[in-house]
């Protein structure tokens, strides 16, 4: 996606080896019209696989997963990773560590929201080893729903997450392939869409 890409390149800040920030449009500061842009983009590409649900994990993944939602007309489950005193359901659980917090927690989301019925399109802000998708989509087997397909914003292609997400079967999506950063600035692979 071009006009992500030029973003990244102005906008992106290259914190070391292996992480990229982009708290000025996607992470912390939001831009609304390039994630409408971006949720249009996923959209088209699942459109016709009768996803039922969008789901993705707080706090990044929430913006693009609402405008892919939103153009997808179902409604976006955001897994939690905080249990809050308002969950008192039955909740699906998975541990997920995190590459940029480097802790482990355990997310989650209520049974009532995914069932067997569900055709999964799980949405993420980065792709680096692919823990967080993993938990996404473990979540959506414990429901017993159907994981159609994975939607990335930004992949770092010099990580594992697209490998061990391809090697489950499942297709990933990304508008922004990065192959690595080189003295500061950021090099691309050519995106999915
Ligand atoms: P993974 O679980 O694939 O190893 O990492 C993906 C998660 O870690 C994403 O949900 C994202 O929040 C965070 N993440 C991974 N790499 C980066 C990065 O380079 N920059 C930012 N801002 N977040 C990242």
């Amino acid at each position: 996606m071009e006009e992500l890409v030029s973003r990244i390149k102005k906008d992106g800040l290259v914190l070391n080896q292996d992480v990229l920030k982009v708290d000025s449009f996607l992470t912390h500061q939001v831009d609304a019209n390039l994630m409408a842009a971006i949720g249009g983009v996923f959209a088209d590409a699942f459109k016709g696989q009768q996803i039922t649900k969008v789901v993705t994990i707080e706090a990044s993944g929430i913006t693009p997963a609402i405008f892919t939602a939103q153009k997808l007309q179902v409604p976006m489950i955001y897994a939690r990773k905080a249990k809050s005193l308002t969950m008192n359901e039955e909740l699906l659980t998975a541990e997920v560590y995190s590459f940029t917090k480097q802790v482990t927690s355990t997310v989650s989301i209520s049974k009532k929201f995914l069932n067997e019925t569900d055709k999964v399109l799980i949405i993420d802000d980065f792709l680096a080893n692919g823990q967080a998708a993993k938990g996404l989509i473990e979540l959506c087997q414990q429901a017993g729903a159907e994981v159609v397909g994975i939607g990335i914003v930004i992949e770092k292609s010099f990580q594992g997450g697209r490998q061990l997400i391809e090697d489950m079967g499942l297709p990933v999506v990304s508008l922004a392939r990065i192959s690595g950063f080189k003295d500061g600035t950021v090099e691309f692979l050519e995106g999915d869409a």
